[in-house]
């Protein structure tokens, strides 16, 4: 396939470009600066070019976004019809539209008949923000405005806006002014790095009791929520042991705190269930969404709520002094239908769950079984992670993992693969569309790359 693009400069160009007015996420920009940053020019299907036409295949579905894939004209033609007819209009005081109101019939829905409100956002850290306000205004409607305490773990991501910094545990985030009162910390579920000589049901157990020592060493009355991604995505695609769910939801319910969940990348089937927290089988009482709701063509976020912290919200608090400018933008709304239905009456989660899910997970775990520089692969549906390991028997990691995996991603970028290195590790999430081939290129790239990473690094 080639691609239609239509730089209107040379590559050079924009570099220099992009270099005297920007700083990258999460890079050293002057470093950057030296070897000029990757101007990506045009996406189809699975597929991206950059603006020398050399073409990628997209292992991260942009950051975890683009389920269906670039270049859906459905939800081109939703955009374009709604900016004709309303191309903005808000939530705010007594006035709503059709377009955020059918959205939300579409979206419960989907979701189990336990949740029944949104409050919409532009994005997972704005949705989180919101997250941390609704808890505390719901502790003090409750009586309890002391109960304002939550509790994240290390390595959990949630955004990068304070409140949602403070909340995820990326140490490096924290030192740079990142770090509020009232936010705590537990481990992460790590079993290949954390289990020592325990079984991964034992270790899951004894990682969730983190959560009821840290409530009891604050005080229950002191603690609002916990809240963790099921799965653990920017910190390394971790999955936790099976055990570790029912107890963390056993412990919330005990001494009643809010358990919340971050589904920006679980949600919208990635795991192929709709939402991350059925694949795992608990309930929370929030679920923050974003990314997988449009795509990621247009920005839009949201929290969820239970009806138990609706009724209260709603039927007892009086006014909520909370609203966003952008909140339910009527074309996002619109993206977000149209995204919504394709992956429903495409069937398209579904088959992430029964067929392309599976066959992926298998060709991995093949491919990777007895690779030397492999010790584990976990995941589930359209997303998975490779741990580096020196010795995979004794589960003992590379002291300079991080190295070895940067350099992996690299390697991954020359030989036309996009996929991400966190923590040590390699993660994967391609678009929930991608079909056997585009997953056996996948795989096939991602294995060139790991061999080339082995021979390069010796
Ligand atoms: N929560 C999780 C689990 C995320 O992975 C992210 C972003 O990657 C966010 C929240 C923040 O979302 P955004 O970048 O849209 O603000």
């Amino acid at each position: 396939m080639t691609a239609q693009i239509n730089p209107t400069r040379s590559t050079q160009d924009y570099q220099a470009l992009d270099a005297a007015h920007h700083i990258h996420a999460f890079l050293d920009q002057k470093a950057l600066n030296e070897k000029g940053a990757l101007v990506i020019a045009k996406g189809q299907g699975l597929h991206l070019w950059d603006t020398d036409g050399k073409r990628y295949l997209d292992g991260m579905s942009g950051l975890w976004c683009t389920a269906l894939g670039y270049g859906r004209e459905d939800l081109n033609a939703a955009a374009t019809r709604q900016l004709a007819e309303l191309p903005y209009y808000n939530l705010f005081f007594h006035t709503t539209h059709p377009r955020v109101i059918e959205l939300s019939e579409l979206l419960f829905s989907l979701l189990p008949a336990h949740y029944s409100h949104a409050i919409y956002t532009n994005s997972g850290s704005e949705a989180n923000e919101v997250l941390i306000r609704s808890v505390r205004r719901y502790w003090q409607i409750l009586g309890q405005p002391q109960k304002k305490i939550m509790i994240g773990r290390w390595n959990g991501y949630h955004g990068s806006t304070l409140g949602s910094t403070a909340l995820g545990g990326m140490g490096f985030m924290h030192e740079m002014g990142g770090m509020l009162p009232d936010f705590a910390h537990i481990g992460e579920p790590y079993y290949f790095a954390e289990g020592g000589d325990l079984s991964e049901e034992a270790f899951g157990l004894k990682a969730a009791r983190e959560l009821e020592a840290k409530i009891l060493e604050l005080g229950a009355e002191n603690v609002a929520a916990f809240v963790a991604e099921p799965f653990q995505g920017a910190g390394g695609m971790i999955f936790p042991p099976a055990s570790y769910w029912a107890e963390i939801q056993r412990i919330c319910r005990q001494y009643d705190v809010l358990l919340c969940a971050d589904e920006v990348i679980g949600g919208f089937g990635r795991t192929g269930e709709w939402f991350a927290h059925e694949h795992f089988g608990f309930q929370p009482d929030t679920l923050t969404i974003a990314k997988g709701l449009t795509s990621g063509y247009i920005p839009m976020g949201g929290l969820v709520f239970s009806k138990r912290m609706a009724e209260v919200l709603v039927d007892r608090g009086g006014v909520f002094a909370h609203g966003l400018t952008y909140s339910g933008h009527p074309v996002a709304a619109a993206v977000a239908i149209a995204n919504l239905k394709a992956l429903r009456d495409e069937g398209i989660v579904s088959r992430v769950k029964n067929d392309t899910g599976p066959y992926l997970q298998k060709l991995l775990r093949e491919t990777f079984a007895n690779h030397p520089l492999i010790g584990d692969v976990q995941g589930a549906g359209m997303v998975a992670a490779l741990q580096f390991a020196e010795d995979k028997a004794s589960r003992k990691r590379f002291a300079n993992e991080n190295d070895i995996a940067w350099h992996c991603r690299t390697v991954g970028f020359d030989e036309g693969l996009i996929i991400r290195s966190t923590l040590g590790r390699m993660i994967m999430a391609p678009a929930l569309v991608a079909t056997h081939a585009e997953l056996d290129e996948l795989v096939e790239k991602t294995k060139r790359a790991v061999d080339r990473t082995g021979r390069e690094l010796k």
